[in-house]
């Protein structure tokens, strides 16, 4: 860990002007230069190892550490990150990983002093994305999914027929419960219907059986980078030194299992059969130009415990991205229909910022492990055009969203594919995407 407070830098990895020498990645709405991801992946034929995201190549960290192309800090980060999973490059902080993304920039960079010599190399160095297989990103330590979404805790609240609907610990508490690490899987992979306890409201005793409410959640998920030993804390103000970047992330859910099961613990079976990541490490310093500050509260409610404030948090400490949840049926792909669009939505509506949540899991000393992962909980906008689940899309069940294909859908049936997607925007920057966070329900 360096010494310095970590802040928001924005430098020539940024400049809107950068373009880059790998011809798909000028335009590309998700990986052009300025974002340079991080992920784990296999070539055809090949074992997994760490690559960057550029255009619709992923550039081989391996085979550019062979040709020589590192040095220093630069080298070092690269070397954390060119194994089968980001584990190590995680646990350096931040200086490295800096040094990393400011030598791939210029490497890339259409205008790079080096781009002969790299642009020579690049058979070995690139692969087409189509053609490998992209893996999780670490090896998931812990998983922890907070509630942080304030008008999806809301919704939930009324569905519950609570009045208030937010629970008195909400405005104080980033409420979360420990997950499972074991079932988190990269994009892509298929998501098998949980069998389960279920007991609808007209029933007098559980039956177990397949799910009949599966549910989607959208939320963002948060890449742990260095740790803290046991029974220290981290202060707010050196939170963000702890983050190392974001993915989108799907917490499936059972809700007829939930229902039943979760008083009065906390969701168990109903969340850990499965839960999907976009498999690209987004930096917080490709996320630099997107930070705002957190919304403010409204004038009654109350003002975070001081250990959960800090000024520079609520100045730059909450992201302005755009996310979105679509579903694709197998109707819809049979007659050619793009995905549907459920929700769309915005980072921007997380009550609690993601310094807070790490400074929260960790007050009373619990030790965050590089490669750990946080779930931001559904973040929902506070209209229906936002609603991040069908839990509150169709009130549990009792109305219907009605699909292009002509079908209609109160929950996931088998064949449904749900995509995540995240995309920032601003004025005088280039846009950066996350990539899919894809599951298709076998
Ligand atoms: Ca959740």
């Amino acid at each position: 860990m360096e010494g310095e407070v970590v802040s928001a830098a924005i430098d020539e990895t940024h400049d809107p002007a950068r373009g880059s020498w790998v011809p798909t990645a000028n335009g590309h709405p998700e990986f052009p230069v300025q974002n340079l991801p991080l992920g784990v992946f296999s070539p055809r034929g090949g074992q997994p190892r760490g690559g960057v995201a550029i255009g619709d190549r992923i550039l081989d960290l391996p085979a550019a550490l062979a040709a020589g192309l590192f040095s220093g800090e630069a080298e070092r980060a690269a070397k954390a990150a060119a194994g089968a999973t980001l584990n190590p490059l995680m646990a350096l902080g931040r200086n490295p990983r800096v040094a990393l993304r400011r030598r791939l920039s210029t490497l890339l960079a259409a205008d790079g002093a080096e781009r002969a010599k790299v642009e020579k190399l690049a058979p070995t160095l690139l692969h087409e994305t189509a053609s490998c297989a992209v893996h999780l990103p670490a090896a998931v330590g812990s998983y922890t999914d907070f509630f942080a979404g304030i008008h999806h805790a809301y919704n939930a609240g009324v569905r519950a027929g609570r009045q208030p609907p937010l629970t008195p610990n909400y405005k104080y508490v980033p409420v979360a419960y420990h997950s499972r690490a074991s079932s988190v899987v990269p994009s892509g992979t298929p998501v098998r219907r949980p069998n389960g306890q279920r007991k609808l409201p007209d029933q007098d005793a559980p039956d177990f059986g397949p799910c009949r409410k599966l549910d989607f959640e959208l939320e963002l998920g948060i890449w742990i980078g260095p740790g803290n030993a046991l029974g220290s804390s981290i202060p707010i103000a050196r939170a963000a030194e702890h983050v190392v970047g974001m993915c989108m992330l799907n917490d499936w859910s059972a809700r007829d299992v939930q229902r039943w099961e979760m008083q009065p613990l906390g969701p168990f079976l109903a969340k850990n059969f499965s839960t999907t990541v976009s498999p690209w490490l987004v930096t917080v310093e490709a996320l630099a130009p997107f930070r705002r500050p957190q919304r403010a509260r409204p004038a009654d409610d109350p003002k975070p415990l001081d250990y959960l404030w800090d000024d520079t948090d609520q100045r730059e400490g909450a992201f302005d991205v755009r996310i979105e949840a679509l579903i694709e049926t197998e109707a819809m792909r049979r007659k050619g229909l793009p995905p549907h669009r459920l929700a769309s939505s915005n980072l921007d509506h997380l009550y609690w910022t993601v310094a807070q949540l790490v400074t929260h899991h960790t007050c009373g000393g619990c030790n965050l492990q590089p490669g750990d992962l946080f779930g931001s909980g559904t973040i929902s906008a506070p209209d229906q055009s936002g609603w991040g689940s069908f839990a509150e899309l169709s009130d549990d069940g009792n109305a219907t969203i009605e699909l292009p294909s002509g079908e209609s859908r109160t929950f996931l049936e088998d064949g449904d594919e749900i995509v995540l997607r995240a995309r920032a925007v601003r004025d005088g920057f280039v846009s950066i995407g996350f990539g899919d966070c894809r599951g298709r329900i076998a």
